[in-house]
Protein backbone atom coordinates (compact mmCIF):
# COMPACT_ATOMS: atom_id res chain seq x y z
CA UNK A 1 0.00 0.00 0.00
CA UNK A 2 1.36 3.87 -0.71
CA UNK A 3 0.56 6.76 1.17
CA UNK A 4 -1.94 9.42 0.17
CA UNK A 5 0.92 11.44 -1.21
CA UNK A 6 2.46 9.05 -3.63
CA UNK A 7 -1.38 8.20 -4.74
CA UNK A 8 -2.12 11.74 -5.78
CA UNK A 9 1.18 12.03 -7.51
CA UNK A 10 0.63 8.98 -9.48
CA UNK A 11 -2.58 10.43 -10.51
CA UNK A 12 -2.22 13.44 -11.39
CA UNK A 13 1.36 12.40 -13.20
CA UNK A 14 -0.79 10.31 -15.25
CA UNK A 15 -3.01 12.28 -16.69
CA UNK A 16 -2.44 15.44 -19.18
CA UNK A 17 -4.52 18.14 -20.39
CA UNK A 18 -7.03 17.62 -22.94
CA UNK A 19 -6.85 19.12 -26.22
CA UNK A 20 -7.73 22.83 -27.12
CA UNK A 21 -11.05 23.80 -28.76
CA UNK A 22 -12.04 27.49 -29.96
CA UNK A 23 -15.37 28.86 -28.07
CA UNK A 24 -17.33 31.59 -28.75
CA UNK A 25 -17.50 33.90 -26.37
CA UNK A 26 -21.23 33.02 -25.04
CA UNK A 27 -19.89 29.64 -24.42
CA UNK A 28 -17.03 30.22 -22.80
CA UNK A 29 -17.14 30.35 -18.54
CA UNK A 30 -16.29 27.45 -16.97
CA UNK A 31 -13.65 26.45 -19.38
CA UNK A 32 -9.69 27.41 -19.13
CA UNK A 33 -7.99 29.75 -20.89
CA UNK A 34 -5.85 28.10 -23.29
CA UNK A 35 -4.29 31.11 -24.46
CA UNK A 36 -2.70 34.43 -22.99
CA UNK A 37 -5.17 37.25 -23.61
CA UNK A 38 -3.26 40.22 -24.42
CA UNK A 39 -4.83 43.35 -25.06
CA UNK A 40 -4.25 45.36 -28.05
CA UNK A 41 -5.45 49.12 -27.26
CA UNK A 42 -5.30 50.94 -23.69
CA UNK A 43 -8.41 49.79 -21.24
CA UNK A 44 -10.18 52.52 -21.30
CA UNK A 45 -9.33 53.52 -24.77
CA UNK A 46 -9.72 57.52 -24.16
CA UNK A 47 -10.23 59.70 -20.88
CA UNK A 48 -13.28 60.04 -19.26
CA UNK A 49 -15.79 61.23 -17.08
CA UNK A 50 -16.33 59.11 -14.00
CA UNK A 51 -19.44 61.53 -13.17
CA UNK A 52 -22.54 63.49 -14.83
CA UNK A 53 -21.52 66.58 -14.80
CA UNK A 54 -19.67 69.19 -16.09
CA UNK A 55 -15.96 69.18 -17.75
CA UNK A 56 -13.84 72.65 -16.48
CA UNK A 57 -10.51 74.19 -16.36
CA UNK A 58 -10.03 73.48 -12.30
CA UNK A 59 -8.26 76.78 -11.66
CA UNK A 60 -11.52 78.41 -13.03
CA UNK A 61 -13.17 77.75 -10.44
CA UNK A 62 -10.79 77.24 -7.86
CA UNK A 63 -12.41 79.75 -5.43
CA UNK A 64 -16.23 78.30 -6.10
CA UNK A 65 -18.31 77.90 -2.99
CA UNK A 66 -22.00 77.88 -2.32
CA UNK A 67 -21.46 81.44 -1.19
CA UNK A 68 -19.81 82.36 -3.46
CA UNK A 69 -20.19 80.41 -6.88
CA UNK A 70 -18.60 80.78 -10.35
CA UNK A 71 -20.62 81.53 -13.54
CA UNK A 72 -19.56 79.34 -16.40
CA UNK A 73 -20.72 79.40 -20.18
CA UNK A 74 -21.89 76.08 -21.10
CA UNK A 75 -20.64 75.47 -24.48
CA UNK A 76 -21.60 71.68 -25.48
CA UNK A 77 -23.41 68.78 -24.39
CA UNK A 78 -21.39 65.27 -24.27
CA UNK A 79 -23.90 62.27 -23.85
CA UNK A 80 -22.04 58.55 -23.51
CA UNK A 81 -20.68 57.70 -27.06
CA UNK A 82 -20.44 61.06 -28.54
CA UNK A 83 -17.30 62.33 -29.64
CA UNK A 84 -15.56 65.67 -28.26
CA UNK A 85 -15.46 68.26 -30.99
CA UNK A 86 -15.35 71.36 -28.37
CA UNK A 87 -12.32 71.85 -26.17
CA UNK A 88 -13.04 73.66 -23.26
CA UNK A 89 -11.04 77.39 -22.89
CA UNK A 90 -10.94 79.20 -19.70
CA UNK A 91 -14.39 80.47 -18.83
CA UNK A 92 -16.11 77.44 -20.39
CA UNK A 93 -17.61 74.29 -19.14
CA UNK A 94 -19.17 71.28 -21.17
CA UNK A 95 -21.94 69.09 -20.04
CA UNK A 96 -20.73 65.59 -19.95
CA UNK A 97 -22.49 62.09 -18.55
CA UNK A 98 -20.58 59.43 -16.85
CA UNK A 99 -18.29 57.49 -19.85
CA UNK A 100 -18.37 60.29 -22.62
CA UNK A 101 -14.43 61.28 -23.60
CA UNK A 102 -12.99 64.31 -21.35
CA UNK A 103 -13.01 67.34 -24.44
CA UNK A 104 -9.40 68.89 -24.52
CA UNK A 105 -8.44 71.75 -22.68
CA UNK A 106 -10.52 70.36 -19.48
CA UNK A 107 -8.81 69.06 -16.84
CA UNK A 108 -11.41 67.84 -13.98
CA UNK A 109 -15.21 67.16 -13.83
CA UNK A 110 -17.27 68.60 -11.49
CA UNK A 111 -20.34 66.51 -10.51
CA UNK A 112 -23.50 67.72 -11.24
CA UNK A 113 -24.89 68.17 -7.63
CA UNK A 114 -22.79 70.77 -7.25
CA UNK A 115 -23.89 73.18 -10.15
CA UNK A 116 -26.58 74.95 -10.86
CA UNK A 117 -27.25 75.05 -14.49
CA UNK A 118 -29.41 77.94 -16.09
CA UNK A 119 -29.78 78.39 -20.20
CA UNK A 120 -26.22 78.15 -21.36
CA UNK A 121 -24.56 78.99 -18.34
CA UNK A 122 -23.90 77.00 -14.86
CA UNK A 123 -22.97 78.10 -11.58
CA UNK A 124 -20.21 76.29 -10.19
CA UNK A 125 -20.99 75.70 -6.54
CA UNK A 126 -17.38 73.88 -5.50
CA UNK A 127 -13.99 73.80 -6.17
CA UNK A 128 -12.46 70.70 -7.85
CA UNK A 129 -8.57 69.46 -7.61
CA UNK A 130 -7.17 69.00 -11.30
CA UNK A 131 -7.94 65.36 -12.59
CA UNK A 132 -10.52 64.92 -10.41
CA UNK A 133 -13.56 62.45 -11.75
CA UNK A 134 -11.53 61.37 -14.71
CA UNK A 135 -10.63 57.62 -15.64
CA UNK A 136 -7.67 58.21 -17.73
CA UNK A 137 -6.82 55.87 -21.05
CA UNK A 138 -4.83 53.09 -20.23
CA UNK A 139 -5.11 53.38 -16.13
CA UNK A 140 -6.30 49.84 -16.21
CA UNK A 141 -4.29 47.97 -18.90
CA UNK A 142 -1.75 49.53 -21.18
CA UNK A 143 -1.84 47.96 -25.00
CA UNK A 144 0.27 45.25 -25.15
CA UNK A 145 0.12 44.10 -21.51
CA UNK A 146 -0.88 40.62 -20.47
CA UNK A 147 -4.79 40.98 -19.21
CA UNK A 148 -5.69 37.22 -18.24
CA UNK A 149 -3.18 34.14 -17.85
CA UNK A 150 -3.32 31.29 -19.64
CA UNK A 151 -4.59 28.77 -17.37
CA UNK A 152 -7.01 31.42 -15.72
CA UNK A 153 -10.34 29.76 -15.00
CA UNK A 154 -13.42 31.41 -17.35
CA UNK A 155 -15.45 33.24 -14.67
CA UNK A 156 -17.76 35.97 -15.37
CA UNK A 157 -15.40 38.54 -14.23
CA UNK A 158 -12.92 37.15 -16.70
CA UNK A 159 -16.38 36.97 -19.33
CA UNK A 160 -16.11 40.85 -18.96
CA UNK A 161 -12.71 41.57 -19.54
CA UNK A 162 -12.12 38.94 -22.75
CA UNK A 163 -15.60 41.08 -24.14
CA UNK A 164 -13.75 44.25 -23.13
CA UNK A 165 -10.94 43.27 -25.25
CA UNK A 166 -12.96 42.17 -28.32
CA UNK A 167 -12.38 38.63 -27.77
CA UNK A 168 -15.27 37.34 -29.54
CA UNK A 169 -13.50 33.61 -29.75
CA UNK A 170 -11.47 32.51 -27.26
CA UNK A 171 -9.30 29.31 -26.98
CA UNK A 172 -9.95 26.93 -23.97
CA UNK A 173 -8.96 23.64 -23.08
CA UNK A 174 -11.47 20.63 -24.14
CA UNK A 175 -13.70 19.57 -20.27
CA UNK A 176 -13.18 16.19 -19.34
CA UNK A 177 -16.30 14.15 -20.00
CA UNK A 178 -17.14 11.88 -16.51
CA UNK A 179 -18.70 8.45 -16.79
CA UNK A 180 -20.40 7.86 -12.87
CA UNK A 181 -21.17 4.32 -12.24
CA UNK A 182 -21.72 2.69 -9.11
CA UNK A 183 -21.95 -1.15 -8.13
CA UNK A 184 -23.85 -3.50 -5.91
CA UNK A 185 -26.59 -6.00 -6.41
CA UNK A 186 -28.16 -4.16 -2.87
CA UNK A 187 -28.77 -0.63 -4.46
CA UNK A 188 -31.99 0.55 -5.45
CA UNK A 189 -32.82 3.90 -7.05
CA UNK A 190 -33.38 6.97 -5.04
CA UNK A 191 -37.18 6.35 -6.20
CA UNK A 192 -37.77 2.95 -5.57
CA UNK A 193 -39.41 1.56 -2.07
CA UNK A 194 -37.00 0.06 0.31
CA UNK A 195 -37.24 -3.89 0.48
CA UNK A 196 -34.72 -6.54 2.66
CA UNK A 197 -31.44 -6.35 2.21
CA UNK A 198 -31.72 -2.83 -0.20
CA UNK A 199 -30.26 0.44 0.11
CA UNK A 200 -30.33 3.54 -1.67
CA UNK A 201 -27.75 4.33 -4.07
CA UNK A 202 -26.40 7.61 -3.03
CA UNK A 203 -23.15 7.46 -4.35
CA UNK A 204 -23.86 7.38 -7.80
CA UNK A 205 -26.04 10.84 -7.34
CA UNK A 206 -23.42 12.54 -5.25
CA UNK A 207 -20.32 11.99 -7.11
CA UNK A 208 -22.32 13.63 -10.23
CA UNK A 209 -23.27 16.50 -8.16
CA UNK A 210 -19.47 16.52 -7.29
CA UNK A 211 -18.37 16.54 -10.56
CA UNK A 212 -21.11 19.08 -11.88
CA UNK A 213 -19.68 21.49 -9.06
CA UNK A 214 -16.36 21.78 -10.93
CA UNK A 215 -18.63 22.55 -14.18
CA UNK A 216 -17.67 19.40 -15.79
CA UNK A 217 -20.07 17.69 -18.32
CA UNK A 218 -20.97 14.13 -15.38
CA UNK A 219 -23.36 11.13 -17.09
CA UNK A 220 -24.67 9.30 -14.12
CA UNK A 221 -25.03 5.59 -15.29
CA UNK A 222 -26.62 4.56 -12.71
CA UNK A 223 -25.66 0.99 -10.40
CA UNK A 224 -24.43 -2.35 -12.10
CA UNK A 225 -24.87 -5.50 -10.12
CA UNK A 226 -22.20 -7.39 -8.77
CA UNK A 227 -21.61 -9.95 -11.54
CA UNK A 228 -18.94 -9.78 -14.14
CA UNK A 229 -21.17 -9.74 -16.65
CA UNK A 230 -22.90 -6.44 -15.57
CA UNK A 231 -19.91 -4.72 -14.94
CA UNK A 232 -18.30 -5.68 -18.19
CA UNK A 233 -21.26 -4.09 -20.12
CA UNK A 234 -21.41 -0.89 -17.94
CA UNK A 235 -18.31 -0.20 -18.13
CA UNK A 236 -17.51 -0.42 -21.84
CA UNK A 237 -20.19 1.40 -22.39
CA UNK A 238 -19.09 4.08 -19.33
CA UNK A 239 -15.15 3.73 -21.17
CA UNK A 240 -16.57 4.56 -24.55
CA UNK A 241 -18.70 7.55 -23.88
CA UNK A 242 -16.40 9.31 -21.37
CA UNK A 243 -12.87 10.56 -20.89
CA UNK A 244 -12.94 9.86 -17.21
CA UNK A 245 -14.58 7.17 -15.25
CA UNK A 246 -15.39 6.94 -11.97
CA UNK A 247 -16.86 3.62 -10.24
CA UNK A 248 -17.73 2.91 -6.91
CA UNK A 249 -18.05 0.05 -4.39
CA UNK A 250 -16.99 -3.41 -5.68
CA UNK A 251 -13.09 -2.68 -5.25
CA UNK A 252 -12.61 -4.56 -2.08
CA UNK A 253 -11.65 -7.72 -0.91
CA UNK A 254 -15.44 -9.28 -0.48
CA UNK A 255 -16.33 -11.68 -2.64
CA UNK A 256 -18.30 -10.10 -5.07
CA UNK A 257 -16.12 -7.44 -5.83
CA UNK A 258 -15.22 -7.85 -9.27
CA UNK A 259 -13.98 -3.62 -10.42
CA UNK A 260 -10.55 -4.44 -10.12
CA UNK A 261 -11.11 -7.81 -12.09
CA UNK A 262 -13.14 -6.40 -15.08
CA UNK A 263 -11.48 -3.03 -15.63
CA UNK A 264 -7.90 -5.07 -16.03
CA UNK A 265 -10.10 -7.65 -18.67
CA UNK A 266 -10.98 -4.28 -20.06
CA UNK A 267 -7.40 -3.34 -20.69
CA UNK A 268 -6.97 -1.27 -17.37
CA UNK A 269 -3.08 -0.85 -16.28
CA UNK A 270 -3.32 -0.75 -12.49
CA UNK A 271 -1.16 2.30 -10.89
CA UNK A 272 -2.27 1.44 -7.63
CA UNK A 273 -5.06 -0.11 -5.76
CA UNK A 274 -4.61 -0.06 -1.84
CA UNK A 275 -3.89 3.89 -0.11
CA UNK A 276 -2.63 3.97 3.62
CA UNK A 277 -5.77 6.26 4.41
CA UNK A 278 -9.08 6.37 6.55
CA UNK A 279 -11.49 6.70 4.86
CA UNK A 280 -10.87 5.03 1.31
CA UNK A 281 -8.72 2.69 1.23
CA UNK A 282 -9.97 -0.02 -1.12
CA UNK A 283 -9.01 3.49 -3.61
CA UNK A 284 -7.96 1.92 -6.85
CA UNK A 285 -6.89 3.83 -9.79
CA UNK A 286 -6.22 2.26 -13.71
CA UNK A 287 -5.32 3.97 -17.04
CA UNK A 288 -7.43 2.60 -20.02
CA UNK A 289 -5.32 4.08 -22.79
CA UNK A 290 -5.35 7.91 -22.15
CA UNK A 291 -8.41 7.65 -19.98
CA UNK A 292 -7.98 7.21 -15.91
CA UNK A 293 -10.62 4.70 -14.36
CA UNK A 294 -10.81 5.81 -10.30
CA UNK A 295 -12.06 2.90 -8.34
CA UNK A 296 -13.77 4.86 -5.50
CA UNK A 297 -14.74 2.33 -1.99
CA UNK A 298 -18.30 1.98 -1.79
CA UNK A 299 -19.15 3.35 1.67
CA UNK A 300 -20.80 6.96 1.16
CA UNK A 301 -18.26 9.41 2.88
CA UNK A 302 -14.92 7.06 1.35
CA UNK A 303 -16.53 7.40 -2.22
CA UNK A 304 -17.31 11.49 -1.46
CA UNK A 305 -13.75 11.66 0.19
CA UNK A 306 -11.63 10.21 -2.46
CA UNK A 307 -13.24 11.91 -5.04
CA UNK A 308 -12.61 15.33 -3.37
CA UNK A 309 -8.54 14.03 -2.84
CA UNK A 310 -8.07 12.09 -6.01
CA UNK A 311 -10.89 12.69 -8.92
CA UNK A 312 -11.30 16.33 -8.76
CA UNK A 313 -7.07 17.52 -8.93
CA UNK A 314 -7.18 15.06 -11.95
CA UNK A 315 -10.94 16.41 -13.46
CA UNK A 316 -9.17 20.04 -12.66
CA UNK A 317 -5.60 19.02 -14.33
CA UNK A 318 -7.27 17.54 -17.71
CA UNK A 319 -9.42 20.81 -17.84
CA UNK A 320 -6.36 22.60 -18.08
CA UNK A 321 -6.33 24.86 -14.32
CA UNK A 322 -2.73 24.69 -13.01
CA UNK A 323 -3.85 25.06 -9.36
CA UNK A 324 -5.08 21.80 -8.35
CA UNK A 325 -5.03 22.00 -4.41
CA UNK A 326 -7.25 23.09 -2.10
CA UNK A 327 -5.59 25.44 0.71
CA UNK A 328 -4.21 24.37 3.41
CA UNK A 329 -4.09 25.76 6.95
CA UNK A 330 -2.88 24.61 10.44
CA UNK A 331 -5.91 25.14 12.88
CA UNK A 332 -5.89 24.20 16.51
CA UNK A 333 -7.53 21.71 17.49
CA UNK A 334 -10.48 22.35 20.23
CA UNK A 335 -10.57 18.61 21.51
CA UNK A 336 -8.38 15.73 21.87
CA UNK A 337 -8.46 13.38 19.42
CA UNK A 338 -7.27 9.58 19.05
CA UNK A 339 -6.55 7.41 16.64
CA UNK A 340 -4.64 4.21 15.43
CA UNK A 341 -1.12 4.30 13.79
CA UNK A 342 -0.89 3.45 10.14
CA UNK A 343 -2.82 5.92 8.22
CA UNK A 344 -3.40 9.04 7.02
CA UNK A 345 -6.85 10.02 8.63
CA UNK A 346 -8.96 12.36 6.68
CA UNK A 347 -12.27 14.02 8.68
CA UNK A 348 -14.62 16.43 8.36
CA UNK A 349 -14.04 19.25 10.18
CA UNK A 350 -15.61 22.50 11.21
CA UNK A 351 -13.27 25.07 11.07
CA UNK A 352 -13.26 28.97 11.88
CA UNK A 353 -11.10 32.02 12.38
CA UNK A 354 -11.23 34.04 15.35
CA UNK A 355 -9.55 36.72 14.06
CA UNK A 356 -5.75 35.37 15.77
CA UNK A 357 -5.55 32.20 13.97
CA UNK A 358 -7.79 29.33 12.87
CA UNK A 359 -9.54 26.72 15.35
CA UNK A 360 -11.23 23.45 14.17
CA UNK A 361 -13.90 20.73 15.18
CA UNK A 362 -13.88 17.27 14.21
CA UNK A 363 -17.57 16.78 13.25
CA UNK A 364 -18.98 14.88 15.52
CA UNK A 365 -18.65 10.70 15.22
CA UNK A 366 -17.02 10.10 12.07
CA UNK A 367 -17.66 6.69 10.03
CA UNK A 368 -17.12 5.67 6.62
CA UNK A 369 -21.00 4.82 6.04
CA UNK A 370 -22.27 7.50 7.93
CA UNK A 371 -22.71 10.94 5.31
CA UNK A 372 -24.21 12.48 8.41
CA UNK A 373 -20.86 12.46 9.78
CA UNK A 374 -19.18 15.49 6.93
CA UNK A 375 -22.63 17.04 6.29
CA UNK A 376 -21.74 21.08 6.43
CA UNK A 377 -17.89 20.17 7.17
CA UNK A 378 -15.74 22.91 5.54
CA UNK A 379 -12.24 21.20 6.41
CA UNK A 380 -10.61 17.93 5.79
CA UNK A 381 -8.27 17.50 8.86
CA UNK A 382 -5.41 15.65 8.38
CA UNK A 383 -4.17 13.73 10.99
CA UNK A 384 -0.50 11.93 9.98
CA UNK A 385 -0.05 8.40 9.61
CA UNK A 386 1.85 7.86 12.76
CA UNK A 387 -0.31 10.25 15.17
CA UNK A 388 -2.10 8.16 17.72
CA UNK A 389 -3.37 11.05 19.97
CA UNK A 390 -3.70 15.14 19.49
CA UNK A 391 -4.19 17.10 22.47
CA UNK A 392 -6.63 20.10 22.37
CA UNK A 393 -4.88 22.99 21.49
CA UNK A 394 -2.40 21.64 18.66
CA UNK A 395 -2.18 22.81 15.38
CA UNK A 396 -3.37 20.43 12.70
CA UNK A 397 -3.48 20.90 8.82
CA UNK A 398 -6.66 21.22 7.57
CA UNK A 399 -7.69 21.45 3.87
CA UNK A 400 -10.29 24.53 3.49
CA UNK A 401 -12.78 22.29 1.04
CA UNK A 402 -15.00 25.51 0.76
CA UNK A 403 -12.34 27.66 -0.97
CA UNK A 404 -11.04 27.23 -4.36
CA UNK A 405 -7.83 25.96 -4.87
CA UNK A 406 -4.47 27.86 -4.71
CA UNK A 407 -1.60 25.64 -5.26
P1 LIG B 1 -18.40 -2.12 -1.24
O1 LIG B 1 -17.25 -1.19 -1.36
O2 LIG B 1 -19.03 -2.47 -2.53
O3 LIG B 1 -18.04 -3.31 -0.41
O4 LIG B 1 -19.49 -1.31 -0.41
C1 LIG B 1 -19.22 -0.90 0.91
C2 LIG B 1 -20.45 -0.34 1.55
O5 LIG B 1 -20.87 0.79 0.84
C3 LIG B 1 -21.62 -1.28 1.56
O6 LIG B 1 -22.30 -1.14 2.79
C4 LIG B 1 -22.47 -0.80 0.41
O7 LIG B 1 -23.83 -1.10 0.55
C5 LIG B 1 -22.22 0.68 0.45
N1 LIG B 1 -22.39 1.25 -0.88
C6 LIG B 1 -21.76 0.82 -1.99
N2 LIG B 1 -22.13 1.55 -3.05
C7 LIG B 1 -23.03 2.46 -2.60
C8 LIG B 1 -23.77 3.47 -3.21
N3 LIG B 1 -23.70 3.70 -4.54
N4 LIG B 1 -24.59 4.22 -2.44
C9 LIG B 1 -24.68 3.99 -1.12
N5 LIG B 1 -23.99 3.04 -0.48
C10 LIG B 1 -23.17 2.27 -1.20
MG1 LIG C 1 -20.38 -3.76 -3.18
Amino acid sequence: MINPKEAIDIVVSSIERLETAELDLESAAGYVLAQDIVTAHDVPPFNNSAMDGYAVIAADIADASDESPVTLKAVDELPAGKAAEIGVEPGTAVRIMTGAPVPDGADTVIQVEKTRSENSKVEILAAMPAGRNIRLAGEEMSAGSLAVASGTLIDHVVVGILATLGYAKVTVYRRPRVAILGTGSELIAVDEPLAPGKVRDSNSYALTAQANEIGVPARRLGVAVDTKEALKEALAVALDSADVVVTSGGVSVGDYDYVKEVVEELGGELKFWGVKQKPGKPLAFWMVGDKPVFGLPGNPVASLLCFEEYVRPALLKMMGRHQLFRPVVKARLTHDLKKKPGRVHFQGARVIHDGSGYMMAINGKQGSAMLRSIAGANGIALIPADTTKVNGGTLVEVQLVTLPEDH
